[in-house]
């Protein structure tokens, strides 16, 4: 596709929430979908790639991406169980504790969790006697719930699911939603859901990885066909605004390299008082240009910049007869392997942790997967982590190959050898 057929498609399709004219926010070539491990007899097969083109709307400033691929062909079968990593469930319980203090929750309150996955979040609520009910499009994932004793609903929600419980006279005094509203296509369905569902003085809490953390770290691999939008304060405080819902409140956590949770309830009737947070929050946004186009078209001079470093040391490192190993198999290893060319001729393998990967191939770049032993038989000169937001803990559990002199490299935000 030429440069100008290009934008005139860009141009075609307009902002999932406002309908505003979109600009091309960075182009990482094309990818396959990044959880889509293959096995040993896919390899000789054809592999599907989509453009990983992201766009930002010139009005309302949301970062997205076109939906090439349906959220029903990757999340009604989905190999990620959030139950399985411990930090992501000390996040959730300790989030549990924080709620229902500050709302009060008690038997008699209910919990919507939304994108509720195998109920590792609605557990806790359940253990101390507050009903819930979490919503799920991937029907595998939802079955390991109910067998947590979390009652899950199959489905994609938006407003026609939130109408039918409603219905059925189900509404919520609490409604969460972490890291489910950047896989949602429909966003002013979900939106308009939340609102439909939230009890008068309900509260609703959404989790997203912070697009200022995303372009002031340069982390572009975190743009990934399964997120289809990426948030700023400023930008969600118009789409929930836009749906007579307002944030009262905004916390900055470090997960996912920086994420924001915003709090937000019925506009009408302000039960809970603003905090000065929010605003102090979207004054920075500004200050950092998130509500100005030309900021956004600097953001790939320093992705660009980011691939030429990378490709530097592995070329400097092949040409010496060094060796190079990888760790991990995150969803963002596969955005920067797939847009930096880096394939099994630069990174010999890599590891992970989960069993699942093992014997297994990255997508589109065919690097093979081992356990984590691996590492220690083949003794690598460098490990490049490609989870650099774990780069501390995983650093700390490859000690041992310092025994050898390996040494590590991060390549975001910028590459690192340490
Ligand atoms: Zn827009």
């Amino acid at each position: 596709m030429s440069e100008d057929e290009r934008s005139k498609m860009a141009a075609v399709q307009c902002c999932r929430f406002c309908g505003g004219a979109l600009t091309r926010f960075v182009d990482l070539g094309m990818s396959p979908l990044c959880e889509s491990f293959l096995g040993a007899e896919q390899l000789d097969s054809v592999e599907r790639f989509y453009p990983l083109v992201a766009y930002v709307c010139g009005h309302c400033f949301l970062v997205q991406l076109h939906d090439y691929v349906s959220p029903k062909e990757i999340f009604t079968e989905y190999a990620y169980f959030s139950a399985f990593s411990e930090t992501w469930l000390a996040h959730a319980q300790s989030y549990v504790g924080q709620m229902t203090q500050r709302l009060s929750l008690s038997a008699s309150s209910r919990v919507i969790e939304l994108g509720s996955n195998d109920g590792y979040l609605l557990q806790y609520f359940v253990a101390e006697g507050i009903p819930v009910l979490g919503i799920e499009p991937a029907a595998n994932v939802a079955a390991a719930a109910e067998k947590r004793g979390v009652p899950t609903r199959v489905e994609f929600f938006g407003a026609p699911v939130a109408r039918g419980l409603v219905g059925e006279g189900i509404m919520a005094d609490l409604v969460a939603g972490n890291n489910v509203m950047a896989q949602v296509s429909d966003l002013n369905s979900f939106v308009a859901g939340i609102k439909i569902i939230l009890k008068p003085k309900g509260v609703c809490t959404i989790e997203f990885p912070h697009l200022l953390k995303t372009m002031v770290g340069n982390q572009f691999d975190q743009i990934y066909h399964e997120h289809f939008s990426y948030f700023s304060a400023l930008t969600v405080e118009r789409v929930f605004a836009a749906h007579g819902l307002m944030l009262f409140d905004v916390e900055e956590l470090p997960t996912h390299g920086g994420s924001l949770r915003v709090y937000a309830a019925h506009a009408e009737r302000p039960t809970y008082p603003r905090q000065p947070a929010v605003d102090s929050l979207i004054a920075r946004e500004r200050e950092a240009g998130l509500d100005r186009l030309t900021t956004y078209a600097r953001f790939v001079e320093q992705v660009q910049a980011t691939k030429r470093k990378l490709l530097r040391f592995l070329i400097d490192a092949k040409e010496r007869n060094k060796t190079v190993a990888g760790y991990g198999a995150p969803g963002k290893g596969n955005t920067l392997l797939n847009y930096c060319g880096v394939r099994a001729d630069f990174l010999d393998y890599t590891v992970d942790r989960n069993p699942y990967k093992h014997g297994k191939y990255l997508p589109g770049t065919h690097i093979p997967i081992y356990p984590p032993e691996h590492i220690a038989r083949t003794r690598p000169d460098y490990v490049l982590i490609l989870p650099w937001n774990l780069k501390d803990e995983i650093a700390m559990q490859l000690q041992y190959a310092r025994e050898w002199g390996a040494q590590f490299v991060v390549p975001i935000p910028e590459l690192t050898i340490f």
